[in-house]
């Protein structure tokens, strides 16, 4: 059997004008599979309002996550900065569970004044205490997705993120390709260098579905910089490697579009996969 492969874009799609909780349709419309609820300037969708978007959702067998709220920072060296990105967490999970979200996506902090160990050490204490308020609250169909980090300043290196979805039963990763490329002065040219990537992944933890997220991407020695679009090709990394890859490993595979051109470039990549699928 095939392994299943989506295509979706991260927010509404540009040429979308109508009401988030019928996105779906619009996105199954144009052939796409998935879609990535922006809740990154905060959670504003209400309870009712994701409950409608997951019905639509599954109307169209669209498969959605959540990108929850930038404004996150699990090893801030600041307590009441830690407590408040422990609240809007704890607030996306619940949202997602409304959503249907199989994926709570985050980014989780910065090293600021730490090591990277005491960075970890403090973003794991602050998941005990996420766990604990999502128990408490009864919030039980949700999964955290800490995402791998476009600047060298962020805690989320792809060793990071594997230690703490190994660490924490209820997460599983988020791969932003180009934010690996970013923090690692452009590191991903070539299919071996993807390959590196999963067969980390497929040692260390097994996905059965692998979240990603995928870009052109302009960076500096800090790391990522601006987002460009598929057909910019003075940036990385390659799609069409990656795509080979998806095709050869077999694993199911969800690859959100974070260009400018969201639904646009997510259709281009699509059809270029299948157009790859097609010549084996
Ligand atoms: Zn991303």
């Amino acid at each position: 059997m095939i392994n299943k492969v989506r295509f979706g874009p991260a927010g509404n799609p540009i040429g979308f004008r109508g009401k988030t909780i019928e996105v779906c349709d619009y996105i199954n419309e144009l052939g796409l599979e998935s879609y990535e609820y922006q809740a990154t300037y905060g959670v504003k969708i209400s309870k009712c309002s994701a409950k409608l978007l997951q019905k639509n959702s599954k109307e169209n067998d669209i498969l959605v996550s959540m990108h929850g709220p930038y404004y996150i920072n699990l090893s801030s060296n600041k307590d009441d900065v830690i407590e408040r990105s422990v609240e809007r967490l704890v607030k996306a999970a619940e949202i997602s569970e409304a959503m249907g979200a199989y994926r709570t996506v985050f980014h989780p902090g910065f090293y600021t004044t730490y090591t990277p160990e005491e960075a970890m050490k403090k973003a794991k204490k602050a998941v005990n205490q996420i766990n604990e308020m999502v128990e408490s609250n009864n919030i039980t169909d949700y999964c955290f997705s800490p995402e791998t980090t476009g600047k060298k300043s962020q805690l989320g290196s792809l060793d990071e993120i594997i230690e703490l979805c190994q660490t924490f039963e209820n997460f599983q990763p988020t791969i932003d390709f180009a934010h690996i490329h970013a923090r690692n002065g452009g590191c991903i040219n070539s299919i071996e260098d993807y390959e590196k990537i999963f067969r980390k992944l497929e040692h260390e933890l097994d996905p059965k579905i692998l979240h990603c997220h995928f870009t052109k991407i302009e960076f500096s020695d800090a790391g990522e910089r601006k987002h460009h679009t598929l057909k910019e090709d003075d940036y990385g990394p390659p799609l069409e490697p990656l795509l080979k890859l998806v095709i050869e490993c077999g694993w199911n595979i969800n690859i959100i579009c974070e260009t400018p051109l969201l639904e646009i470039d997510a259709s281009l990549m699509q059809s270029q996969y299948y157009e790859i699928l097609k010549t084996r």
